[in-house]
C-alpha cells in the first residue's frame, strides 16, 4: 500500500503539468478552484486506497496523473454548465410543469430583456414625476382584456388564493365544496394553503356531489366566501354534481357581506376551439366579486397569479402588508403586458402555448419528415414507425382533453428502449422523450423546426 501512495503526484507537480495550465486558460478556471479540486482528487484516491477500495489497475504515477486530470476535465465541463438550463420538450405535453411550464412568446422575451438591461418606469410615474405604483403598469391591460373593475398581480395562483383569503377571510369562514379541493402537482393542496391563510375552511358537500342547499345550510355570521375552485388538475368523470357559479352569486346576494370568489387555475382570455375551460370575462359577467387564475398556464405567460374583479376588494389586497412579500419582479411584469398585448392585437397564434395547442396534424407532420430525413443517414440501426397520438396541455389544464397528434416510436437494433430515453435525457441539450409501454415516442408538437437539428444529432450521437 505504501509503495502505491508513493506514486501520487504531489500537487506541486500538478500544477506545473501542461495540462494544468491547459485547463486554466482553456476553460476560465481560477488557479485556487482548479489547485482545490486536484488537492481533493489527490485526497480521494489516498483515502481509497487506505481503505483497500481502490480501483485496480490504476497505481502508477502516469496512471493517477492520468485518472486526476480526466476528473479535473469532467468538473470544468459541469462547472460552466448552468444548473437551469435548457431541455428539449419531445413529449407533446405543452405546459409540462416539470419542464418550466409556459414558453414565452418572442415579444414577451424582448420585453423581459430590454426590462433586464435597461432601467425603467416600474415605480415612476413619467408624467407626473412622481413615485408610482407596480400595479399600475399592469392593471389597465388585465381589465381591458377581462372587463373587470380592476386587476393586480402576484407572484403565482398559489400566492394569489392565499393574499385573498387572508385579507378577506382571515378568522372567517370560507366555504368550498369537497369535490373542488384539487391536490395539484407535487404537494401543492388548495385547502392546505386555505388553512396557511387563516381563513377557516368548511367543506360542504361530497366528493363527487355538492348541492346548492349544502351551501345554504353551512351560511352563517361568520361565513364571508363562498369558494368555487375549478378542478382543472382532475376530472371526476360520472355521477357528479356541482353547484354552478350563478347560483352561488344568486345565493351570496341573499346575505350581508357575503363574497363569491372562483379560482380558476387556468383561466381562458378567449374560447378555444378545444375543451372548455371558463373565459374569465365570462365568470366576471356572472356577478363573481373576485377571480384568481395562473399567468403561465393556459395563459402562456410568465409564472404570476392574476387577481382580477371588484374595485374595493383589489384595493384591499394591494394594501395589506402581504402583497409586498407576493409581488411580482419587473420581468415579470414585462413578459405579462406583451402576452396579454398579443392576445388584445389579435396575434395569439404568436404565443407558443396557443399556437402549439392549435398546431395542425400537417405541421407535426412536416415535422417528422425533416426529422427522419434527417436520420436517414444512418438509418440502418434505427427504425422510426409514425403512429397516432395524444398530446397532453399539462400542467392541471383540460385533464380530459387529449389533442390528437402524430408521434414518432423510435427503437434500436442493440439498445432498450430505457437505454434510448436515458442517453437523449443525459445528452446536450437534455432531451425528454415519453417511454411508454416500452417504446421511445417522440412527440414532435413541442419541438420547435429550430430544434429539430438537436433531436437529430442527438440520435446520431448515441
Ligand atoms: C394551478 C392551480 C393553482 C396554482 O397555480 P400556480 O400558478 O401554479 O401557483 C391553484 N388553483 C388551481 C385551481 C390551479 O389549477
Amino acid at each position: 500500500m505504501k509503495k502505491y501512495l508513493r506514486e501520487l503526484p504531489a500537487i506541486h507537480l500538478i500544477q506545473k503539468d501542461l495540462r494544468f495550465i491547459t485547463l486554466r486558460r482553456k476553460k476560465r478556471i481560477t488557479l485556487q478552484k482548479l489547485t482545490e479540486w486536484a488537492q481533493y482528487e489527490i485526497n480521494s484516491i489516498r483515502e481509497a486506497i487506505i481503505d483497500g477500495k481502490w480501483q485496480d489497475g490504476i497505481l502508477s504515477k502516469e496512471d493517477f496523473e492520468n485518472y486526476i486530470f480526466k476528473k479535473l476535465e469532467q468538473k470544468s465541463d459541469t462547472f460552466h454548465q448552468n444548473n437551469l438550463r435548457r431541455v428539449i420538450n419531445a413529449t407533446g405535453t405543452i405546459l409540462h410543469t416539470n419542464l418550466g411550464r409556459a414558453r414565452l412568446s418572442e415579444e414577451a422575451i424582448k420585453q423581459v430583456v430590454l426590462t433586464a438591461r435597461n432601467y425603467s418606469n416600474l415605480e415612476y410615474e413619467i408624467a407626473k414625476g412622481i413615485r408610482g405604483s407596480r400595479h399600475k403598469i399592469i392593471e389597465s391591460i388585465l381589465t381591458a382584456i377581462t372587463g373587470a373593475e380592476a386587476a393586480m398581480v402576484v407572484n403565482n395562483n398559489a400566492a394569489a388564493v392565499y393574499l385573498i383569503l387572508r385579507t378577506l377571510a382571515k378568522e372567517q369562514e370560507v366555504i368550498v365544496s369537497r369535490g373542488e379541493l384539487v391536490e395539484i402537482g407535487g404537494s401543492f393542496r388548495i385547502s392546505s394553503i386555505m388553512e396557511e391563510s387563516g381563513a377557516k375552511l368548511k367543506e360542504v358537500g361530497t366528493t363527487n356531489k355538492t348541492h346548492l342547499f349544502d351551501y345554504e345550510q353551512a351560511i352563517n355570521e361568520e361565513t364571508s366566501i363562498l369558494m368555487k375552485v375549478h378542478t382543472s388538475n382532475f376530472k371526476t368523470i360520472g355521477f357528479t354534481q356541482s353547484v354552478e357559479t350563478e347560483k352561488l352569486v344568486k345565493l351570496a346576494k341573499q346575505h350581508d357581506q357575503l363574497l363569491v370568489y372562483e379560482d380558476l387555475g387556468s383561466g381562458a382570455l378567449y374560447h378555444f376551439e378545444i375543451g372548455n375551460e371558463p373565459v374569465v370575462s365570462e365568470v366576471l359577467k356572472k356577478g363573481v366579486d373576485i377571480v384568481s387564475f395562473s399567468g403561465d398556464k393556459l395563459l402562456g405567460g410568465p409564472q404570476a397569479g392574476i387577481i382580477v374583479g371588484k374595485r374595493e376588494l383589489i384595493e384591499k389586497l394591494k394594501n395589506h402588508q402581504m402583497a409586498r412579500v407576493l409581488r411580482v419582479d419587473k420581468m415579470t411584469l414585462a413578459a405579462l403586458e406583451a402576452t396579454i398585448k398579443g392576445y388584445i392585437q389579435g396575434e395569439s397564434e404568436q404565443i407558443p402555448t396557443i399556437r402549439d395547442i392549435l398546431l395542425p396534424l400537417s405541421e407535426i407532420r412536416k415535422r417528422i419528415n425533416i426529422f427522419i430525413d434527417g436520420i436517414s443517414q444512418n438509418k440502418d440501426n434505427w427504425k422510426m414507425v409514425i403512429n397516432e397520438g395524444t398530446s397532453q396541455l399539462g400542467g392541471g389544464t383540460m385533464p380530459g382533453v387529449e389533442i390528437p397528434t402524430l408521434v414518432v416510436a423510435v427503437s434500436h437494433d442493440q439498445l432498450s428502449s430505457q437505454q434510448i430515453f436515458d442517453r437523449l435525457r443525459l445528452g446536450s441539450p437534455a432531451i425528454v422523450t415519453r417511454l411508454k409501454n416500452d417504446q421511445v415516442l417522440i412527440d414532435l408538437r413541442t419541438v420547435t423546426e429550430e430544434e429539430i437539428p438537436f433531436l437529430i444529432n442527438a440520435i446520431l450521437h448515441i
